[in-house]
């Protein structure tokens, strides 16, 4: 049965089947990808934080910088707090893994950094 309602997204009214609750494809496509947007906004905000990361080590391997203060990559906008994994290694050095990069924390405040093999 065609029954006049409101559209969901855009609130125009619309003539059609009585479960229709959009008045096009269009709104339907927006209204799914606002809340698509809204679940994976969280990890949106992990996923940038970790590439930005993943980046600068990148970035610092492809100049030849295997080795960097902690406060010089502070100040690059690496944030300590996000990696990918982490293990333990020979002496108990701790490595943390940004996908194919690691890294470790040595005793005089340097980050070490290599690619995984
Ligand atoms: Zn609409």
């Amino acid at each position: 049965m065609e029954t006049k309602r409101h559209c969901k997204r855009c609130g125009e009214r619309f003539v059609g089947r009585s479960d229709k609750i959009f008045c096009c494809d269009s709104c339907r496509n927006d209204y799914h990808n606002y809340l698509r947007r809204e679940r994976n906004k969280g990890m949106n905000r992990v996923n940038r934080i970790l590439s930005r990361n993943r980046e600068i080590i990148r970035s610092l391997l492809s100049r030849s910088i295997e080795s960097i203060d902690t406060r010089e990559l502070s100040m690059l906008a690496f944030d300590f707090g996000y990696f990918t994994s982490m293990d333990k290694r020979i002496l108990g050095r701790t490595c943390y893994h940004i996908y194919e990069y690691c890294y470790y924390y040595s005793a005089n405040g340097e980050v070490h950094f290599s690619l995984k093999e």
